[in-house]
């Protein structure tokens, strides 16, 4: 390529970076909250912290204020990280990390239905039960309220022929009492003071030893990335409502930090006239659900979305679900209209897998999705 041409290039790339409802940035974005270096945005290696860092530097790139100093809310929690690789062997044989077993944090209710559940058990010196089941249970981020509650190692049983008995673990876990994470939370002053919150959580499952990295590009990468288009979108112009942004950590561990921002809420609640989480936004095949679709504060924004959505066919089906507590949106449904968006149907990798990865990702209904939350929040 010749020179000339290339700096030409170079000169249109932040304007092709800029332009409207085009799928470049959030890719991007995707890209780097699942690449390695943020260990699956859990607590091993503080992955949460580095995308907390990354997100923050581009909430200022992009033009939005700081709704606390340095972007970023404070708060702790009780977790664990692994340190260094896991193994296990059982009666001789190696078994392989998350396909062969998984470890699971423990709780009171899984440790009562694992255990009953499981078709063989094995405490182990250190406290933590082995046990044996037919097939390995959705992996969780390593989260426990108590220092001395055992963890479960989860067998898939068909592998061990008989009861197991040599049996060496090598699971380097530590308990981090107070371990610190934060919020991160900008806005763009509107022309009026009434508000309009975008929400989603940065963080995922983390690393299960060495090998394993939960990417998590469709949960929730996808949806941060479209916080910050819609946030982008919103700095280039002067928005009619004022648009806040908060992006959380926790919610794998148990939506915390979005509890954490309800209950010490930077903002007004009286001012938000909706709140709209988005929590996995790739694929979409099928269409898009709306939690918290039916309540009296939030029917006439689904009814205003499924309206949108008829003039433009952007989704094949909006569908309505009642409130439940399964994403943030769900803390600060007691004080402002609040729904949740997700996608239904493929294309993404995985759930809560190591193959949920960015490549997985589609995102062929994204320009269309984003059109109609854009024209929701008057920024078309
Ligand atoms: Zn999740």
């Amino acid at each position: 390529m010749k020179k000339t041409a290339l700096i030409i290039l170079l000169a249109l790339l932040p304007c092709a970076m800029l332009r409207a409802q085009d799928s470049t940035y959030a890719r991007h974005i995707i890209k780097t909250l699942a690449s390695k270096k943020m260990y699956g945005r859990g607590f091993c290696h503080h992955g949460d912290s580095i995308a907390a860092h990354f997100l923050a530097s581009e909430m200022q790139r992009i033009g939005l204020l700081p709704l606390q100093i340095n972007y970023m809310q404070y708060y702790t929690l009780d977790c664990y990280s692994f340190n260094g690789p896991v193994s296990l062997s059982i009666n001789g044989t190696q078994l392989e990390p998350f396909t062969q077993f998984r470890i699971l944090p423990a709780s009171h209710l899984t440790r009562s239905n694992k255990l009953s559940e499981a078709k063989w058990s094995k405490q182990l010196k250190d406290g933590t039960w082995l046990i044996g089941q037919p097939q390995l249970d959705t992996y969780s981020p390593i989260v426990g309220p108590q220092k001395d509650n055992p963890y479960f190692i989860e067998v898939i049983d068909t592998l061990i022929s008989k009861k197991p008995r040599k049996i060496k673990a090598d699971i380097p876990i530590v308990f981090h009492k107070d371990y610190r994470t934060q919020n991160v939370m900008g806005y763009v002053r509107g022309v009026i003071d009434s508000m309009i919150v975008f929400t989603a959580h940065y963080d995922h499952c983390g690393t299960m030893g060495e090998s394993i990295i939960f990417c998590g590009a469709h949960d929730n990468a996808s949806g941060v990335a479209a916080v910050m288009d819609i946030a982008r979108i919103a700095a280039s112009k002067k928005p009619y409502y004022t648009m806040v942004f908060m992006l959380f950590s926790g919610e794998e561990s148990g939506l915390l930090g979005s509890h954490y921002a309800a209950e010490n809420s930077p903002i007004d609640f009286n001012k938000v006239k909706l709140l709209c989480n988005i929590d996995m936004f790739c694929g979409g095949d099928e269409g898009l659900m709306v939690f918290n679709a039916k309540s009296q504060n939030t029917k006439p924004f689904f009814d205003q979305l499924k309206t949108l959505n008829d003039e433009t066919h952007a989704a094949l089906e909006i569908r309505p679900r009642d409130n439940r507590p399964n994403s943030d949106h769900y803390w600060f449904s007691n004080y402002c209209p609040s729904i949740f968006l997700l996608t239904m149907g493929g294309p993404y990798g995985g759930y809560h897998d190591p193959y949920d990865t960015c490549k997985s990702c589609g995102l062929n209904h994204y320009n269309a999705f984003l059109r109609l939350i854009l024209s929701l929040a008057k920024l078309d």
